[in-house]
């Protein structure tokens, strides 16, 4: 689906090993006061004064994270930023530099690692992110991308997994389940294209939920919304497996139950629309689908109050007691346990 336009190919053989980070990176900006030297050291120096800094890693490893025949790698590159940023983000910190490393095999030129590049600058840009160093090296298959995330917080302002209480509310930004209907379409008409590659198909309906799969964004602005309405949540993780799952690990690591509410789960039509095509149910896809990369956190409810009128917040449910165990109420007002499926339960439902 995704055609190589660039015309030019240039191997990267060709190219001296050491110049090639130089010559994906040496144009990059850097803005941070805290980034006393980026690349072109042994190591970057970074200078964060009084602040903790968090640190956060991931791997992309193609076949298994990502599918090139419909990723083009100008968003790859951008969404191997997000995934990361998402990650501080989920702790209440800024994000301020990233170290990129990647892994290629000679079937990628020069011109396909500038496109993979010029992803992360775009993310790098827009996020304000300093690119501090990273590495390039030879893959015997495929493409790997490991970036590592560097933020930083007030020690107060630190938001752990492990701090909610009963009477808590539940709470979750934006919608959920977009990014994987998105996937759904995509290998859809990846199946297609392999069975007639002259077909146009009409993807206009499904723009939102394939930018949800294609180029995530994280909430770098709840982050700053949260000290706007004086809201410090009592725990926080970022959406990236699941809700059920994300509210397992709250629960979990905070030693509380939960009931969330289905009818109070945020959708955007366009899901729902998808879902009812792909004969598939909405309330599972926003459990298990993952990938949205959206805030799920909880807050006392002295605040609800302050985040109730504000609408990237949707109060899901509420802690209870650690023996009260973790629950959906269904519309049906039955009360189901919550499990953690994942991409694997849902790819065998029937
Ligand atoms: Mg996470």
């Amino acid at each position: 689906m995704i055609e190589d336009k660039n015309q030019q190919r240039t191997s990267l053989s060709d190219f001296g090993e050491f110049k090639l980070i130089d010559h994906l990176t040496s144009h990059f900006d850097i803005s941070h006061t805290s980034t006393v030297k980026g690349i072109g050291d042994d190591a970057a120096v970074l200078d964060f004064k009084d602040k903790q800094i968090v640190v956060t890693t991931d791997f992309l490893v193609e076949g298994v994270h990502f599918d090139l025949s419909y990723m083009p790698l100008k968003h790859l590159g951008y969404k191997a930023v997000i995934v990361n940023l998402s990650d501080v983000f989920a702790m209440n910190a800024n994000a301020t530099q990233i170290t990129v490393s990647v892994a290629v095999s000679n079937r990628f030129s020069l011109e396909a690692l500038e496109e993979l590049y010029a992803g992360i600058e775009t993310a790098a840009k827009i996020y304000n992110i300093d690119v501090v160093g990273g590495d390039t090296t030879s893959s015997t298959s495929g493409l790997l991308i490991s970036v590592t995330a560097i933020g930083e917080v007030e020690k107060e302002d630190v938001v752990y997994r492990n701090g909610a209480k009963p009477n808590d509310l539940l709470v979750v930004t934006g919608d959920l389940g977009g990014a994987y209907m998105g996937l759904q379409v995509l290998e859809r008409e990846k199946q297609v294209f392999l069975v007639n590659p002259n077909s146009q198909p009409d993807m206009e309906p499904y723009a939102y939920i394939m930018e949800r799969q294609l180029k995530p964004e994280a909430r770098k602005d709840i982050v700053k919304l949260f000290k706007d309405l004086d809201v410090k949540p009592t725990s926080m993780i970022d959406v990236s497996d699941g809700l059920s799952s994300e509210i397992i690990h709250l629960c979990k690591q905070s030693n509380v139950g939960c009931d969330l509410y289905e009818n109070k789960i945020p959708l955007d039509p366009t899901v729902i629309t998808a879902c009812e095509e792909f004969n598939i149910d909405s309330t599972t896809v926003a459990l298990n689908g993952g990938e949205d990369y959206e805030l799920l956190f909880t807050i006392s409810q002295e605040d609800y109050n302050k985040i109730k009128a504000n609408p990237n917040f949707s109060v899901i449910g509420y802690m209870t007691e650690p023996h009260v165990g973790m629950h959906l109420v269904t519309r049906a007002e039955t009360k189901i346990p919550l499990k953690a499926q994942g991409w694997n339960a849902l790819n065998n439902q029937e």
